[in-house]
């Protein structure tokens, strides 16, 4: 194998011949270098896109510090090349290798890749290459590796099953520490590679594909998995923290300009608004939220560590944080003068949104973004999002009024049931929202409309809904084009391919990790990227392999299917995700489940873990009963429900 030594030499030679040499060298501040011989378990974290975008990931971040905290484990970093570098290591015939001590990927004991959405699969693929690791987990060995993965798209983990040892199902910060501890085990044991395998799948919240087979109807769709020992769980339970546990402070500084220069501290994590189309909404629960004093502690720390100039207070409704104003009053007085700029997203529809943000007295006032998703009061009730018009338009006024110039509005085509009106009423809310503007600020009014195209997830309400096809988008993105001109307007919109790509890839099963390997072997990469994605490319693979696109995206599921992801288990119920998937074809709503709480699932599995966390640590009610023990929810065959207040 090449040495670390080799690798930094030859580097020397490439580096000054590709774009940005700053995304290969590693040095930065703050990164952690440890005695790679004295260690015992090394493991590299890989976000399989450019280190530009992947400096910014949350859960990378967390990971690296909880790692390297560990006195026998290290953790170093890797991001996928871009096109040019990639080129120059093969033709170098050298390894992917990590930024810190340059070791090439396959000297590590673990790869742990991030796939936060589905476009980057083929990247993930590309990166085990690249690192001469076989591609396949059936044809890796003991000398290899253990391959895992986790993230939002791990949810669905079928399509990738072929080539990851182990997905983790849930939130990292804990199971990582098991998975370390089984390896080490494993490793003193000197047992076969499927030893190390049977180990992990008796983890909480760890899936091991290789231990399952799945089956399906002479129709094509799916029938069942079977497990193929006994001790792999059915299903897998997804993995959760009782409680937040302290932010990361320590952020990699980087040399060159990434997406988001900031420290990034999470406020909350969960959502209790139950939005129908959002998949992160459905497998974050339940809402833990970070107490006031813990984040301004980790801001300072980190404004210490980094020298940053902006924050962002992260959440998937940052507006529901229960001492959101005292938060951002204090922030507001503690950081007063240091010219510290706030991001508050994902804010509600509402005059207090623009109180808060208000209260952030540096912030920028550049753009001030609401998400409406839909433009008619009916496609709203459809998707769980219900606020008036007039609220909105209220709000906007608002907006207006305090300083801003342009509100950006996010929008959704495609919903279920959608008409070509509720398109065309996009463009009319988006010009009534800019008459308000002119009537408050006069010609500096602008409105960005976003549009993009919605694609039905798995574990949420609308797993079972038809995608819009590429004529139904294209016809609607025309409308709009046509429809959204003019001063003060300006249309952003995703290329329809793009969204086919990951409407085939959520809802996936087993069979489309062929395609994948296809639509890689043919040149697939960077498939989030206007200028790489190849549509003809993943036509081809779908032909190669035998199996029609339309399968996976056009087909309205009937109501009693089962899908391939369902032995993955968000915890919220299938049985919840059907009545409120019938409710919406009604244009019933239901409000926050903060005011009352809809019996999703949650608190059957997890009552002992909120039983052992009382209070507003978490949004879901009390549970009083003591029967529950956590060792139950291990193996999922002894989960029993607890009591709980108003379930
Ligand atoms: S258990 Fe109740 S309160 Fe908790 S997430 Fe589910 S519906 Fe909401």
């Amino acid at each position: 194998m090449v040495t670390p030594s080799e690798i930094q030499s030859r580097l020397e030679r490439i580096l000054p011949g590709v774009q940005k040499p700053g995304r290969y060298t590693g040095g930065e501040l703050n990164q952690v270098v440890k005695d790679w011989e004295a260690i015992s378990t090394r493991v590299a974290l890989i976000f399989p896109d450019l280190y530009d975008l992947g400096m910014s990931n949350l859960g990378m971040t967390i990971l690296y510090e909880l790692i390297n905290q560990r006195a026998d484990s290290l953790a170093e970093r890797a991001y996928s090349p871009w096109t040019d570098m990639e080129e120059a290591l093969r033709e170098s015939q050298l390894p992917l290798y990590s930024l810190e001590t340059k070791h090439p990927l396959a000297a590590f004991d673990i790869l742990g890749f991030s796939l936060p959405y589905e476009t980057l699969y083929t990247n993930t693929l590309n990166v085990l290459d690249l690192a001469g690791i076989p591609i396949f987990s059936a044809e890796r060995t003991e000398a290899h590796p253990l391959v895992i993965a986790g993230g939002h798209a791990a949810y669905n983990p079928e399509p990738m099953h072929a080539f990851i040892d182990a997905f983790v199902i849930g939130e990292g910060e804990e199971v990582i520490q098991e998975i370390i501890d089984a390896h080490q085990a494993w490793k003193r044991q000197g047992t076969p590679r499927i030893e190390l395998l049977r180990a992990l799948a008796r983890i909480w919240g760890v899936y091991v594909p290789a231990l399952y087979r799945d089956f399906y109807h002479p129709d094509g769709t799916f029938s069942h998995l079977e497990k193929l020992i006994e001790e792999a769980p059915l299903p897998v339970i997804k993995r959760i923290v009782a409680r937040l546990p302290p932010p990361p402070t320590r952020f990699i500084v980087p040399y060159i300009d990434t997406v988001h220069n900031r420290i990034p501290v999470e406020i909350m994590r969960g959502c209790t608004r139950g939005c129908r189309f959002c998949h992160a909404g459905m497998i974050t629960r339940p809402v833990r939220e970070r107490p006031v004093d813990e984040i301004l502690a980790g801001i300072e720390a980190g404004l210490q560590h980094t020298g940053y100039e902006e924050v962002g207070l992260l959440s998937l409704s940052s507006s529901d944080y229960t001492h959101i104003l005292e938060l951002v009053k204090a922030v507001s007085e503690k950081f007063a003068g240091r010219h510290l700029n706030v991001s508050l997203p994902s804010l509600r529809i509402e005059s207090f949104s623009v109180e808060l943000m208000d209260a952030l007295q540096d912030t920028r006032r550049s753009g001030f973004t609401l998400a409406p998703e839909a433009a008619t009061e009916r496609m709203r009730e459809i998707i769980n999002k219900p606020v008036s018009t007039e609220q909105l338009l209220e709000t906007a006024r608002a907006i207006y009024a305090r300083g801003w110039s342009n509100i950006k509005l996010y929008f959704m085509i495609g919903h279920p049931s959608e008409t070509i009106e509720d398109v065309q009423a996009i463009a009319d809310l988006c010009r009534a929202v800019l008459a308000e503007g002119r009537s408050v600020i006069g010609k500096r009014a602008q409105v960005t409309a976003g549009v993009s195209t919605f694609i039905p997830k798995p574990h949420t309400p609308f797993q079972w809904v038809s995608c819009d096809t590429m004529e139904q988008i294209r016809l609607k993105q025309a409308l709009l084009k046509e429809k959204l001109r003019g001063p003060g307007l300006k249309l952003n919109w995703n290329a329809p391919e793009e969204t086919l790509l990951e409407a085939w890839l959520s809802r996936g099963d087993r069979r489309m990790a062929e395609v994948i390997y296809q639509a890689w072997k043919r040149g697939a990469k960077f498939d989030a990227w206007g200028e790489h994605f190849r549509f003809t490319v993943w036509q081809e693979a779908f032909q190669a392999v035998g199996l029609d696109p339309a399968f996976y995206t056009h087909r309205e599921r009937p109501i009693d299917e089962t899908f391939p992801w369902e032995h993955i288990s968000t915890t919220v119920r299938k049985k919840f995700l059907t009545e409120d998937y019938l409710w919406s074809l009604q244009g019933r709503t239901r409000v926050d489940c903060r005011e009352r709480c809809f019996a999703c699932g949650i608190l059957p599995t997890f009552a002992e873990l909120r039983r052992q966390n009382p209070g507003e640590v978490w949004q879901c009610p009390e549970v009083k009963s003591k029967r529950v023990q956590l060792q139950e929810l291990i193996p999922v065959s002894q989960v029993v429900a607890g009591d709980f207040s108003s379930q």
